[in-house]
């Protein structure tokens, strides 16, 4: 079972932010900003490449709710999902990182 899936079955305690039936928001336990939290389907997925459009829906609903917790909406905040190998994904379940709280730097591009 992956780490991310032990969080989910409580396995392995983690700092909850906000959860809900399909989802848990829960704070990164090596943060890189101010406010830096991991947003992840209880349902395991691989990464975001393999997902249906639908659950980015139901996600993204769960995502604003997380942020308006956080009270980083006004201000704003960055989300970012890395990808298999190349994208730097280290944990292989899907999850969204959420940073905020101070400036979070400028990402090449
Ligand atoms: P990735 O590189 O896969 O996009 O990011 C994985 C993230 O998971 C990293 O930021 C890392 O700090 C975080 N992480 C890894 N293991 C644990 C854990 O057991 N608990 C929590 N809260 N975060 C973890
Ligand atoms: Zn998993």
């Amino acid at each position: 079972m992956c780490i991310f899936c032990k969080i989910v079955d409580g396995e392995i305690p983690n700092q909850t932010v906000l959860e809900n039936e399909d989802f848990l928001c829960f704070h990164d336990i090596n943060p890189v900003a101010k406010i830096h939290v991991l947003i992840i389907p209880k349902k395991h997925y691989d990464s975001f490449d393999v997902i249906e459009p639908e659950l980015m829906v139901k996600m993204t609903n769960f995502i604003h709710e997380v942020a308006q917790k956080l009270n980083v909406r006004e201000k704003g905040y960055r989300i970012i999902t890395n990808i298999k190998e190349h994208g730097g994904q280290e944990v292989p379940h899907l999850h969204f990182h959420l940073l905020a709280g101070e400036y979070v730097g400028r990402l090449v591009g």
